[in-house]
C-alpha cells in the first residue's frame, strides 16, 4: 500500500498521484477543491483550517476506513516544522 501524498481538503480522501486528486476534484467537487499535499492537509486538520473528513463518495458501499485521531500528542507540530 502506497503512502498518500495528496489529499482533497473538502472530503478528506487521499491520493498517491496529484492527477488522481485533480480528477477527483473535477468529478466530485466541480473543480472547486484544489488538492493539497498530504502533510499540509494533516497540519491543516490539526489547526482547524480543514473540516473533518467526510466519507468519500468513492468509499461509499465499501468498508469505512478508520481515520487516525489527530492530536497534538500523537502528531506534534515540532516534527513537521
Ligand atoms: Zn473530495
Amino acid at each position: 500500500m502506497s503512502k498518500p501524498l495528496w489529499a482533497c481538503p473538502t472530503c478528506g480522501e487521499d491520493f498517491t498521484r496529484k492527477s488522481s486528486a485533480v480528477r477527483h476534484s473535477s468529478k466530485l467537487h466541480k473543480g472547486t477543491s484544489l488538492p493539497v499535499s498530504y502533510i499540509n492537509y494533516l497540519t491543516g486538520r490539526l489547526s482547524g483550517v480543514y473540516p473533518p473528513p467526510l466519507t468519500p463518495p468513492s468509499l461509499m458501499g465499501r468498508k469505512i476506513r478508520q481515520w487516525p485521531i489527530l492530536t497534538e500528542a500523537t502528531f506534534p507540530m515540532q516534527t513537521i516544522l
